[in-house]
């Protein structure tokens, strides 16, 4: 039975929302700052919450004298949510509580098939792996969230194109997880999901507008302004990739020529470094090669680094296409921070500092001395922790309520006890 949609429901459930949001590091008198009420208003509003055992005291604040006012927190032992990750190359999982803390992860290569009822079926056995590897109660999942690498209409749940990973063509990712797992489900773009890592988790805590740019086997990037992940018309927004930065370049996959993808992704460095041994440029690389061994991103970027001409001038080259492409979005966008992830990031300064010179060199100039590009601090699990972050978001909107999934009912199923008075009396005043 949904708790039903009373004011009083809706102000615990927004309470109970920026407490999950700041899990941590909010007190019953940064509470009532932030949203405009008395500290008693407040102090009654989280006792409800307490008894109701959506929340708990999770520590307590450093003060300057006095008691030490005690930080509250989401009641951890009501569940966790799901995040997967599916990438081109490899697919990562995690649970994770309410306040935000990693209770099981999982890496595997990704699973690949033609049909989309076996890509369907591969998403189910993630989520299950996901909660055996943490050995965790499945019935106190609630939530699935489910980031790809491809074309997302989030809107609609479904996953429309993915260039890099076969069948995912116009797949029903949330009608059919929400129908195997009971339990609100939301899907979305990999970069953007990380995007929304960063902004929780990683360099982005206190920049409400920047640009996540994801370099690996294809590129992307995620568009955050104020706060907000911009996603554009389904869900087709951030495809820097397909920026065109060579008239005359070659043919991408989305039909145009020339595009960053073709140039700057980890597959068009190898080609382009493979192209320019075979015209007889010197490199050290010859020798790796001669060896049998395989010529990756990494190698190109580690002889760069120790000096190697023809390596360095890929490298380099690679970060001046990407600094084309990030700064025609900046322009667009007003925006000065850039965070870089993906595999192709971690190539080192090289590849960074082509990037940063090339944007200064191509913003308008009342930007370019403010443009800032960093490389991402977060683990190849950002997009993952993301996708369980938007998941767990579902729990404290306000249509949850009216749905019957929000936190409240979901306490109330966990700890019927703790709930037979139900909801209080209003709050005079409030
Ligand atoms: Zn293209």
């Amino acid at each position: 039975m949904p708790i039903c949609e009373e004011p009083q429901a809706l102000r615990l459930l927004e309470i109970a929302r920026t407490i999950w949001h700041d899990a941590g590091e909010v007190t019953k008198k940064s509470l009532a700052e932030r949203l405009g009420m008395s500290v008693s208003s407040i102090s009654r509003l989280t006792d409800e919450l307490e008894r109701m055992g959506v929340i708990v005291a999770v520590g307590t604040h450093p003060s300057s004298g006095g008691r030490r006012p005690a930080v509250l927190g989401i009641n951890a032992s009501l569940g966790y949510t799901i995040g997967l990750d599916i990438g081109g190359a490899n697919t990562r999982g995690i649970a994770a509580d309410l306040n935000h803390q990693l209770s099981s992860t999982i890496r595997m290569p990704t699973a690949q098939a033609l049909e989309s009822s076996d890509n369907l079926l591969n998403l189910e056995r993630m989520v299950r792996r996901v909660i055996n590897a943490g050995a965790l109660d499945p019935h106190l999942l609630h939530a699935i969230g489910v980031a790809i690498s491809g074309v997302i209409d989030t809107n609609a749940g479904i996953c429309r194109f993915c260039p890099n990973i076969r069948g995912f063509i116009d797949l029903p990712v949330r009608h059919y997880l929400q129908d195997r797992f009971g339990v609100p489900v939301i899907v979305d773009d990999s970069v953007r999901a990380a995007a929304v890592a960063e902004y929780k988790f990683g360099l982005a805590k206190d920049m409400p507008n920047f640009l996540r740019v994801a370099v690996g086997i294809g590129i992307g990037a995620a568009i955050m302004l104020d706060g907000q992940i911009y996603r554009g018309v389904d869900g087709t927004a951030g495809e820097l990739g397909h920026i065109q930065v060579r008239e005359d370049g070659e043919r991408c996959n989305c039909g145009n020529r020339g595009c960053l993808e073709v140039l700057a992704s980890g597959p068009a460095i190898v080609r382009r470094a493979q192209q320019s041994m075979a015209e007889g440029i010197q490199t050290s690389l010859e020798t790796l090669v001669k060896r049998g061994q395989k010529l990756t991103v990494e190698a190109i970027a580690q002889a760069a680094r120790q000096g190697d001409k023809m390596a360095f001038y890929i490298m380099n080259r690679t970060g001046e296409y990407l600094g084309i492409a990030i700064a025609t979005a900046l322009n667009l966008l007003g925006v000065q921070d850039v965070i870089i992830g993906g595999g192709v990031s971690q190539a080192g300064p090289i590849l960074l500092d082509a990037i940063e010179r090339t944007i200064r060199f191509r913003v308008m100039p009342a930007l370019a001395p403010k443009v800032r590009v960093h490389a991402t601090a977060l683990d190849d699990l950002a997009a993952a922790r993301g996708a369980a972050w938007l998941a767990a978001e579902q729990l404290f909107l306000p249509q949850a309520l009216a749905q019957g999934h929000s936190i409240l009912d979901i306490a109330g199923r966990i700890q019927p006890a703790r709930n037979t008075h139900h909801l209080p009396q209003p709050i005079q005043g409030a």
